[in-house]
């Protein structure tokens, strides 16, 4: 039986994690996260049995009564820096949904991993149908280097680009032989030709009514080629959490991606 806490247990996400864990067998929910719930009922806030798991204010209150297997994160940008270091500090494996780490975060981070032995998987997508889009787009941008990508979302999101549209852009960067076209429109509305990262452009649209929707766009001589992928429900994310918490054991480091954990 794997112990889990949920960071972030009352949030959109961390509410249907807690859902999800509630019907796994090999999962233990432990305790939960949550400083706008804490002290409350779990169970009545995530419509679950788990009336009786307690909700702490802070990780740091709740790693030092209780000791989880693996902590799942789903909080917010702002703080998951420093969630991540009181964990991974303990020793204590991580899956982080939780988006907004950059690059030298990442680093920081896996510096750390490696001094503690805590396994850690950072994933902007635990959605599989998404991971695949964004192998399948670092295979046509071998072929096809002229590509933008538009990724959509709901209004409440604290960040954009999303942690996908970056991921993607990454590994169409790595995957790229040939050289993309230049274009050379000149913007008469600053961000109407969005915003560039490892030299691709990303546009986000940010609308209610949405969940999480990406396409990528690539461009040829004659012809283009679409392909789109769309989370509708948060349900989608869940087959990839859960995968990630059972496999973390065999995992070592900081890992980056869920495709790393895919066989
Ligand atoms: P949300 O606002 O609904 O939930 C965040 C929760 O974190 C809230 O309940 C809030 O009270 C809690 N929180 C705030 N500060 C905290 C702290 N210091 N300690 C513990 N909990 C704290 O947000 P959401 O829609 O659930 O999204 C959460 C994160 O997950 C965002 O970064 C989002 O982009 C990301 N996300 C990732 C994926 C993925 O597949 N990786 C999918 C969807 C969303």
């Amino acid at each position: 039986m794997i112990k889990v806490l949920v960071n972030g247990a009352c949030g959109r996400m961390g509410s249907e994690v807690v859902r999800t864990l509630e019907v796994e067998k090999d999962l233990q929910l432990i305790a939960a996260v949550d400083p706008q719930h804490a002290g409350g009922n779990l169970g009545m806030l995530t419509r679950t049995n788990y009336k009786d798991i307690p909700i702490y204010k802070n990780l740091n209150e709740a790693l030092t009564i209780c000791v989880p297997d693996v902590v799942i994160d789903f909080t917010t940008p702002s703080i998951i820096k420093e969630s991540a270091k009181t964990v991974i500090s303990k020793g204590i494996h991580m899956v982080i949904g939780t988006t907004g780490l950059t690059v030298e975060d990442r680093e920081e981070l896996s510096n750390m991993v490696d001094i503690t032995g805590s396994h850690v998987l950072i994933a902007p997508n635990f959605s599989l149908g998404a991971v695949l889009l964004i192998k399948v787009s670092a295979e046509i941008a071998k072929y096809m280097p002229n590509t933008e990508i538009i990724e959509l979302h709901h209004n409440h999101k604290y960040d954009a680009p999303s942690g996908t549209a970056k991921l993607t852009a990454e590994k169409i960067a790595e995957a790229r032989i040939l050289t993309a076209e230049k274009d050379n429109t000149k913007e008469s509305l600053i961000g109407a030709r969005g915003g560039k990262y490892h030299d691709i452009t990303i546009h986000s649209v940010r609308l209610p009514g949405y969940v999480a929707h990406q396409e990528v766009l690539f461009g040829g001589h004659g012809e283009t080629l679409t392909i789109k992928h769309d989370s509708l429900d948060r349900k989608s994310f869940m087959p990839g959490v859960m995968l990630a918490v059972k496999n973390i054991f065999k995992h070592p480091g900081l890992v980056y991606g869920l495709e790393n954990y895919l066989e």
